[in-house]
């Protein structure tokens, strides 16, 4: 091992770790999308109305529910939503 390798090794480190900052950025919006949803369905469990579509009021196919447990939207609302974004 020589002193060139070394500083070889922290320049590629300093990259990954803007790299990693950008990716964990991402990850962080997505799990606060993650827990404002969980926190909607959990009030819509109080409510009594857990399990029914937010935007519809149709019952969510109860396959999507066991997949997706904090689902608050209808596969058609939800594929509705995601046509207009
Ligand atoms: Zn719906």
């Amino acid at each position: 091992m020589t002193g060139e390798v070394g500083i070889d090794d922290d320049f590629a480190d300093a990259g990954t770790a803007t790299f990693d900052r950008e990716r964990d950025l991402s990850i962080r919006n997505n799990i606060r999308d993650l827990i404002e949803q969980m926190t909607r369905a959990i009030g819509r469990i109080d409510e009594g109305n857990y399990g029914t579509c937010e935007r519809c009021g149709n019952p969510i196919d109860r396959k999507r529910i066991d997949a997706l447990p904090h689902a608050l939207l209808c596969l058609d609302c939800k594929r509705r939503e995601e046509r207009v974004r």
